[in-house]
């Protein structure tokens, strides 16, 4: 590792004109430099900054960064000119386009869009009608991957949904339509309970419903796609927090509530896009490391912050890696994944049409919502324990102050490369908030909340880590073996929810055979 540290540390950029050059000096570095790099404070009370070896490159990439417009730009264009970008809609196809069209301008080579067959959804109207014991129509929309229904029946209201509450009332449960709330952690539950959990659960437990109320006041229904890559088993509709609030007000005072819930949704076969571009390495174009966010939104909002504010911070690290260090060793591939919101299809499809090229990749950032000024700019490791002291030694020599975390959700693109046994983390904060999604799929998504610091952090902070993956003489991430990604899934902060999945995949793999 030290040796890998010290070969990085060339003048691999200094002078992109002379590539033999550069290549052949990397051999001939001494060493002692990354070792005396890391020095213990001294006795004046100053402290040795590690020497960065990047420094020249870095301050080209951190000064067009912050004194460019281009990342704010790109962001409202995708926002303001093709809305939500929601699998299906024209704003899709434009945006991918865009997006495209930009990888080329930055000088990007290779870009292509890749396409992915699917099963999309279109949202119709959603009406939700109290029949008993008053009658009242309470505002509602459908969640993504809700099928078509007209269903009457009694509303059990789980309150925020705790996992074990699924399986204690499960007899209640059956034949009824499930209430529950958008709160992360039920009951004090120190793991993020996703929407798609409390839904698959109720699927599981016998529901013939799913309402999702809102947890945040004033900000109307939330959404999120409930399917299982492609139509969900049961209806899942949402409302907002006050008329949720109504609901288990209505069943507390007279104890059984009737509903008839109608919805209009279509699922049918859909195209989308991966957007792919590259800066090939110079050494060996083969070996690749990757930036990648999606770019689609939820209809009912822009998806400003999630996930536009990855987006174009991806975009943007490419235009200036494409810049200022055009010729790394390695290759830096861009990708802004399609109809990440229902499901991770596009992320997922590209796992799968390139799984003879994945042991090439040595690391996927995933950079999701990164530029989201709630966030910080943290680097998550997907237990990845031999790269943490790297990233760490990054950090100091970037002169830079984000924490370096180890853990792993199964809620973005990062994740059909982390079941691959590709080396993954995230650009995000490292101290997951229970507090929820806040505006975060609601229709209060939108540009303004977004501020160009946060995009310009997120930006080159990639451009930086991407510049030193693609740089590294020898990388130390062994990718793991599809056994070993299983085994880490069963040790004890992720058995529940791995539990849950299998039960789940295998109950719609069932269901979807009897059809
Ligand atoms: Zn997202």
């Amino acid at each position: 590792m030290e040796d890998w540290f010290d070969r990085a540390s060339v003048g691999v950029l200094q002078s992109p004109i002379n590539r033999r050059e550069r290549i052949e000096g990397r051999v001939g570095m001494p060493r002692e430099r990354a070792v005396t790099a890391l020095t213990i404070p001294n006795i004046t009370g100053d402290i040795m900054t590690p020497k960065n070896p990047f420094l020249s490159v870095d301050q080209k990439i951190v000064g067009d960064v912050f004194t460019s417009s281009e990342v704010m730009n790109n962001l409202i264009i995708l926002c303001d000119e093709f809305g939500s970008r929601f699998g299906g809609t024209e704003g899709e196809r434009q945006a991918a386009e865009f997006i495209e069209a930009k990888l080329e301008e930055y000088g990007l080579k290779n870009v292509h869009r890749e396409m992915v067959e699917y099963v999309g959804w279109t949202r119709g109207e959603a009406k939700l009608e109290i029949i008993s014991p008053i009658e009242k129509t309470i505002p509602c929309i459908s969640l993504p991957h809700s099928p078509p229904t007209n269903l009457e029946g009694a509303i059990i209201d789980m309150g925020d949904g705790a996992p074990a509450d699924f399986d204690r009332q499960a007899e209640e449960i059956k034949g009824k339509i499930l209430m529950t709330t958008s709160a992360v952690n039920p009951k004090g539950e120190q793991r993020w309970i996703h929407r798609g959990e409390k839904y698959g659960r109720s699927v599981l437990a016998g529901a013939r419903g799913f309402i999702f109320v809102n947890h945040y006041p004033a900000y109307g229904p939330a959404t999120g796609g409930v399917g299982h890559g492609g139509e969900g088993l049961i209806p899942g509709i949402s409302v907002g927090r006050e008329d949720g609030a109504f609901i288990q007000r209505l069943i507390k005072r007279a104890g059984e509530v009737r509903i008839r819930l109608t919805t209009t949704d279509r699922c049918q076969p859909m195209t989308s896009w991966n957007i792919i571009g590259d800066l090939p390495g110079e050494l060996n174009p083969g070996e690749v490391v990757m930036l990648g966010c999606h770019y689609d939104g939820h209809d009912i909002s822009q998806g400003a912050e999630d996930p536009a504010s990855g987006a174009v911070a991806v975009m943007e690290a490419a235009r200036v890696l494409a810049k200022y260090a055009p010729e790394l060793p390695y290759t830096v591939r861009f990708a802004l994944w399609g109809i990440e919101e229902i499901g991770l299809l596009g992320s997922k499809a590209y796992v799968e049409a390139h799984a003879d090229e994945l042991s090439e990749i040595r690391f996927y950032l995933n950079m999701d919502s990164a530029g989201a000024k709630g966030n910080k700019r943290d680097i998550v490791l997907n237990e990845w324990p031999e790269l943490e002291p790297i990233f760490e030694r990054w950090r100091d020599e970037m002169g830079l102050e984000f924490a370096v975390g180890q853990s792993v959700h199964a809620h973005s693109d990062h994740f059909p490369f982390f079941m691959a046994g590709v080396p993954t983390g995230g650009l995000q904060s490292a101290e997951r908030s229970m507090e929820g999604r806040g505006y975060g799929h609601t229709r209060y998504d939108t540009v303004d909340k977004v501020d160009l610091a946060s995009l310009r952090e997120a930006a080159a902070l990639a451009a930086r880590v991407a510049l030193r993956v693609a740089s590294a003489e020898n990388w130390p991430a062994v990718q793991r073996e599809g056994e070993e990604v299983l085994e880490l899934l069963d040790s004890p902060e992720y058995r529940e929810e791995r539990a849950f999945r299998n039960r789940l995949d295998a109950f719609y793999e069932r269901a979807r055979q009897g059809q």
